[in-house]
C-alpha cells in the first residue's frame, strides 16, 4: 500500500482536514501540514480508530433509539405438570380481569388476554401447557417472553415440570416459578425449593436468581405478587416495540367458524396492523377484513402486545405462523405461492432421501466419506419428540449430519436395538425407560442406549457426538478381583466359592467373569454374594466372602473372579 497524504486520508474517511489533524494530535503523530504524508502503519491505525469510534456511535444511537420506543407488555405463558393448577390459575387471572370491567361485559376468546394492574399490563397466552407452545415454537416464532412454571406445592417437581422448564429455556423465555396450592395443609414449599435447587435453580432467598412466588390459584392468595414479579422482571428486561415499524405478529390459533368463516387469533409483536392491510402468514395470505379484541370490541388497528381475532385469511393459517404485512395483493399471493413451492420441493427431496428398505438404509449409511450421527429417538409424548427433532434439526454441521432413523413415542424396544446395531445408531430416550431386557440386549450388542429426563441433556449428548463424531464404544472397567480359596457344594447341588477379595471390591450387581490361569472361561452374573450367612451388596478388598454364579458350578481352587462394569469410552 502506498503512503498517503493527510488530506487524501481525510477525504477517504469523509472527514474535514482539521478533524483528522486533531485525531493525529491525540494519537501523537507528528506532521507539518495536511499535505504531509503518513506512514502506512499510522494511516492504518487512524482508519481503525475512526472505524471503532463510528461503530460505538452507531451502537449508542441504536440504543438511544430503542430507549425512545414505547414499552410493550410482557407476554406470559403458563406451563407445568398436569393437575398442578395451570387452568385454575388462568381462570383466576381471567376473572380478575373481568371483575374490573363493567359487570356483564362480554369476552371473546382471542388466544390471549390482558391483565391490567396499577403497575402495568401483562398479556397471558390463553392456553396452558407446553404442547401448544411447542407447536408455535416449531414454526420458528417466539411468542412468550416469560414462562410461569406452576408447581403444586403438595406434589413437587414432576416429569412434566422438568419438560416445561426445558421447553421454556429452549425458547429463550425467562422463568418464574409459581408454587401453587399453598392453601392446602400438605403444601411443602421447602421441599419444592430443594427440588429446584437440585436442578440448578437457586431461590433468591438463598442467594440465587430463581424467582419463586407462593400462590393459591383457588383462593387467589399471592396472585397479585405473581403479577408484580412478572412486571418487575419485564421492567428489568425492558421490553419495547415500535408501533411504527413494519407490522409483525404470530398466529396463536385458527379455526373454521360456521358463521364467520376463517378465524385466526393473532398476537401483534411489532408495528400496527390495520383493517384493510394485506398480510401473509406462512403459506396463507389474506386481507384483514375485521379485528376484534378480548372485550369483543371491533378494532380498526392493533399494536404491539395486542391479541386480536382476525377475519380475512383465505385459508387456515397454522398456529405459530408469523404474520407479515405486505404492500398489496400481488405481493401477498406471490410470497404465499413461493413458500408453498419451497415446501413441496423440500418434501420431494425428503422423500428421495428417505430410505425405502433396510437395504437402502444400509447402502445410504455406508456411502463413503460421509460423517453422520445416526439416532433412534424415543420419547414420552409426541410433543417432546417433535421438540427434540426441531432442536436437533439445527445441530448438524456441514461436516457431520444428524440422521434420525426412527422417532417414536414409547419406550425403546428390542427391535430398536437391532436397527441401531445394523445402522450404527445410538438410541436416545427421553422421559421413558427401556425394560431391563432391552438394556441388556443393547449392552450385549454394543449399542449406546441412554435415557434422559431433560431435553437439553439429550441435546448436549448429541452435540458431543457431533463434535467428536463419537462412535459409541465400550470398554470393561474392572471393579475388583477375588481368589477362590475353597469350593463348597450346597444340598441343592449348587456350587459356592469361598473367596478372598484381593483387589477393589465385588459388587453384587456387577457383571463377572471367571479366570482360570489367566484365561476367561465364563462370564455372567452372580447368583449370590454373602458374608457369613448375610446377603451383601458388596465386599471390599481384604475381606472373605462366599459367592455363587448364575448357571456355573465348576469352580476350582485358584480361580479368579473378576467383577467389571461396561463403560462408554468417549473419544
Ligand atoms: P392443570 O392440569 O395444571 O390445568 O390443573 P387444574 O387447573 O385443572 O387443577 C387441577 C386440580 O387442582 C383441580 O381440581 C383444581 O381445582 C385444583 N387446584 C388448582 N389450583 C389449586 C389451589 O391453589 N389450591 C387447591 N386447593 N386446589 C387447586
Amino acid at each position: 500500500m502506498a503512503k498517503i497524504r493527510i488530506y487524501q486520508l481525510a477525504k477517504e474517511l469523509g472527514m474535514k482536514n482539521e478533524e483528522l489533524l486533531e485525531v493525529l494530535d491525540q494519537m501523537g503523530v507528528a506532521y507539518k501540514s495536511h499535505a504531509s504524508t503518513l506512514s502506512e502503519e499510522d494511516a492504518e491505525a487512524v482508519r481503525e480508530l475512526i472505524k471503532e469510534q463510528r461503530g460505538l456511535e452507531e451502537r449508542l444511537a441504536e440504543e438511544e433509539r430503542r430507549k425512545r420506543l414505547p414499552r410493550r407488555p410482557p407476554v406470559v405463558v403458563i406451563m407445568g405438570h398436569v393437575d398442578h393448577g395451570k387452568t385454575t390459575l388462568l381462570d383466576y387471572l381471567r376473572k380478575s380481569r373481568i371483575a374490573e370491567k363493567e359487570a356483564g361485559g362480554i369476552t371473546q376468546h382471542v388466544g390471549a388476554f390482558e391483565v391490567k394492574t396499577p403497575g402495568g399490563t401483562v398479556v397471558f397466552i390463553d392456553t396452558p401447557g407446553h404442547e401448544a407452545f411447542t407447536t408455535i415454537r416449531q414454526r420458528g416464532a417466539r411468542v412468550a417472553d416469560i414462562a410461569v412454571i406452576v408447581i403444586a406445592a403438595d406434589d413437587g417437581v414432576m416429569p412434566q415440570t422438568e419438560e416445561a422448564i426445558a421447553h421454556a429455556k429452549a425458547a429463550g423465555a425467562k422463568l418464574l416459578f409459581a408454587l401453587n396450592k399453598m392453601d392446602l395443609p400438605q403444601a411443602d414449599p421447602e421441599r419444592v425449593k430443594r427440588q429446584l435447587m437440585e436442578r440448578g435453580f437457586v431461590p433468591e432467598e438463598y442467594g440465587g436468581e430463581a424467582i419463586l412466588v407462593p400462590v393459591s390459584a383457588k383462593t387467589g392468595q399471592g396472585v397479585g405478587d405473581l403479577l408484580d414479579m412478572i412486571l418487575l422482571l419485564a421492567e428489568l428486561e425492558d421490553y419495547r416495540a415500535d408501533p411504527g415499524a413494519e407490522p409483525k405478529g404470530v398466529i396463536l390459533e385458527s379455526k373454521l367458524d360456521k358463521q364467520a368463516g376463517i378465524v385466526a387469533n393473532m398476537l401483534v409483536q411489532e408495528g400496527t396492523f390495520r383493517v384493510g392491510d394485506h398480510v401473509v402468514a406462512g403459506e396463507v395470505f389474506g386481507r384483514i377484513r375485521a379485528m376484534m379484541d378480548a372485550e369483543g370490541n371491533q378494532r380498526k388497528e392493533a399494536g404491539p402486545g395486542s391479541a386480536v381475532q382476525v377475519l380475512g385469511f383465505q385459508e387456515l393459517p397454522h398456529a405459530g405462523d408469523v404474520v407479515e404485512w405486505v404492500p398489496d395483493l400481488e405481493a401477498a399471493k406471490e410470497i404465499a405461492e413461493e413458500r408453498r413451492e419451497e415446501r413441496r420441493a423440500e418434501e420431494e427431496a425428503e422423500k428421495e432421501r428417505r430410505p425405502k428398505t433396510m437395504a437402502d438404509l444400509l447402502r445410504a449409511l455406508q456411502e463413503e466419506g460421509k460423517k453422520e450421527v445416526n439416532l433412534i429417538l424415543r420419547a414420552d409424548t409426541q410433543g417432546s419428540l417433535e421438540a427434540i427433532q426441531h432442536i436437533l434439526a439445527r445441530e448438524g454441521t456441514g461436516e457431520v449430519e444428524i440422521h434420525v432413523l426412527l422417532a417414536q413415542v414409547g419406550a425403546p424396544t428390542e427391535s430398536d436395538v437391532l436397527l441401531a446395531q445394523t445402522a450404527g445408531a445410538a438410541i436416545l430416550a427421553f422421559g421413558v425407560n427401556p425394560p431391563g431386557s432391552v438394556r441388556k440386549k443393547a449392552e450385549e450388542r454394543g449399542v449406546l442406549l441412554k435415557t434422559f429426563r431433560i431435553i437439553y441433556d439429550l441435546i448436549d449428548e448429541v452435540r458431543s457426538m457431533v463434535q467428536g463424531k463419537r462412535e459409541p464404544k465400550y470398554k470393561e472397567e474392572i471393579l475388583g478381583r477375588a481368589e477362590v480359596r475353597a469350593v463348597f457344594r450346597l444340598p441343592t447341588g449348587k456350587q459356592v466359592a469361598g473367596c478372598m477379595v484381593t483387589q477393589g471390591k465385588l459388587l453384587r450387581s456387577a457383571e463377572v467373569r471367571l479366570l482360570r490361569q489367566g484365561q476367561e472361561i465364563w462370564r455372567g452374573r452372580m447368583a449370590s454374594l454373602k458374608r457369613f450367612k448375610e446377603d451383601v451388596r458388596e465386599v471390599a478388598q481384604g475381606y472373605e466372602c462366599g459367592l455363587g454364579l448364575e448357571g456355573f458350578d465348576a469352580f476350582q481352587e485358584g480361580d479368579v473372579v473378576e467383577a467389571f462394569q461396561v463403560v462408554e469410552v468417549t473419544a
